[in-house]
């Protein structure tokens, strides 16, 4: 047989998911546990998304849990590029064979005609998706509309009858019909390859063996079996893995959990820890006869014992309480006071983080004792505070809960985490809200230090970046009675108003 080939492929498009590392680890025990390669591709074809930093983001974050790939962007290979925005002549050439095969075709319908034919399908109560107009045009119609440059997209040939069998490793066969699955785009008015096309194309010319992702791609999979029947070629094995969820069962969202790999790494978790706890996410260590499986160990164990078989399908809850857990038994039990004492001068004490924050404190500061005092926020987690914390002279509850919420939003889209831009953001938007600045970050340093004393806010918060940022807003946000469905909705429509760049 040849040789495993797995990868990770995440979309540069946010914050470092911890989904995408949950992933890319059992990508990696899977590939290493037979030998094989584990690859890290970028899919970065949605270009009004994907950004240069997000990429970076998502490696770093890997990185720091020593999720390490064998062949990517950074480190090259023979199958490359890693990026697929550098792949573009590679899928224009793949769709351009299924067109002259017949199983894609040239669709020129505009906007307004598929617009038109969805509202017709909700109203008949029918399953939306393209109704196949396009396939009907002949060869003739369709060189007259590409010579006269009509905007088009290429979509893929389904069959409208019988069903499609996926072939899952864990879950064995499950059936879909035809009739429930779009005839896809594969190439967009813009150029552009979709998932769909380009991650056929790459998987297959990058010699992948098993495809392990989450289970929301099961409904791709009869697309993508297609293509490769297509294109002739041999589908990889498929493993969907269960969906990370919220200890409510829902599906796990930065709403109710911190999702960014950045907010662990900054709240000061050992990187193993985390791994660990991702390990445990719908799999267990075999264990003996009577015992139970040990739930601390190492990623080496994990490969050593990996098995795919033994993972369980139920939802794994990503319960932040059980991480607390294990990172506490990796301090007390694995890590020796030496190490500790390394590892947690490595997290506090870089130079990364000491060279922001000296310059803030050192003008403010009359002795080396002074400094614990004022400096301990960029430290901590969430500040130890109460509703009365938040009492000002000008400002009702409702106002400090406006505020901070407000610049939640903000801070979730800024596209650089820069002192100045922060500042141009929280001044134009005290001015639009018509509130005097020093009223305004009020409510802020008590949510971000702890207290109306302490270094500038802007600075503090250029300092604790993003993941910090967030989850302390969203602390104090819950101190201050959190905010109702009804409520946000009134929020969001009022701050939908401002108009901040
Ligand atoms: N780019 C997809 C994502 O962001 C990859 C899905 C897959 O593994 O096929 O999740």
């Amino acid at each position: 047989m040849s040789e495993v080939r797995t990868r990770i492929a995440p979309s540069p498009t946010g914050d470092p998911h911890v989904g995408t590392a949950y992933i890319a680890l059992f990508n990696m025990c899977f590939a290493r546990q037979q030998g094989g390669k584990f690859i890290l591709r970028i899919e970065d074809t949605d270009q009004a998304r994907s950004t240069p930093e997000s990429e970076q983001e998502i490696l770093d974050s890997l990185r720091w849990l020593h999720l390490d790939w064998d062949e990517g962007p950074d480190k090259g290979g023979d199958f490359g590029p890693y990026r697929q925005s550098e792949r573009g002549e590679i899928y224009k050439e793949h769709a351009n064979k299924l067109v002259d095969s017949g199983d894609a075709f040239y669709c020129f319908c505009t906007q307004e005609r598929l617009d038109n034919l969805r509202k017709e399908q909700q109203e008949n109560k029918e399953q939306p998706g393209y109704d196949g107009h396009c396939q009907a045009l002949t060869p003739e119609q369709v060189k007259d509309n590409l010579d006269r440059n009509v905007p088009n997209v290429i979509r893929m040939h389904i069959p409208r009858r019988g069903s499609c069998v996926v072939n899952d490793m864990l879950r064995g066969e499950i059936e879909i019909d035809w009739h429930q699955v779009d005839m896809q785009i594969l190439m967009k008015s813009d150029g552009m390859p979709t998932y769909h096309l380009a991650n056929v194309v790459d998987d297959h010319l990058m010699g992948i063996t098993h495809v392990i992702r989450g289970e929301e791609w099961i409904n791709s999979a009869p697309k993508h079996l297609k293509l490769y029947e297509y294109f002739g070629w041999e589908p990889p094995v498929l493993i969907h893995m269960p969906l990370l969820r919220n200890t409510d069962k829902s599906k796990l969202s930065k709403r109710k959990n911190p999702t960014s790999i950045g907010y662990y790494k900054k709240m000061g978790y050992l990187s193993e820890a985390v791994v660990n706890f991702l390990g445990l996410m719908g799999w267990s260590m075999p264990s003996g006869p009577d015992e139970e499986g040990e739930e601390l160990f190492s990623v080496q164990d994990m490969i050593d014992n990996f098995d795919i078989q033994r993972v369980s399908l139920g939802g794994p809850v990503f319960d932040t309480e059980k991480l607390d857990w294990l990172n506490g038994r990796y301090l007390r039990e694995v890590l020796s006071d030496e190490e500790f004492i390394q590892r947690f001068g490595e997290w506090a004490f870089n130079p990364e983080t000491t060279h922001q924050i000296v310059p803030l404190i050192k003008q403010r500061v009359e002795r080396f004792s002074d400094v614990a005092p004022l400096a301990g926020f960029y430290f901590s987690g969430m500040p130890d505070i109460k509703t009365t914390d938040f009492e000002h002279k000008s400002l009702s509850q409702e106002d400090s809960v406006k505020i901070l919420q407000f610049i939640a939003w903000a801070v979730e889209i800024l596209p650089e985490w820069h002192r100045d831009r922060l500042e141009k953001l929280l001044m134009d938007m005290a001015d639009q809200m018509d509130i005097k600045i020093r009223d305004f970050l009020s409510p802020v340093f008590i949510a971000i230090a702890g207290s109306s004393v302490s270094t500038s806010v802007i600075d503090s918060i250029a300092v604790i970046g993003k993941d910090i940022t967030r989850a302390r807003l969203r602390h104090a946000i819950g101190i201050l009675g959190g905010v109702s469905k009804k409520g946000a909705k009134k929020l969001e429509s009022e701050y939908r108003e401002l108009d901040l760049k």
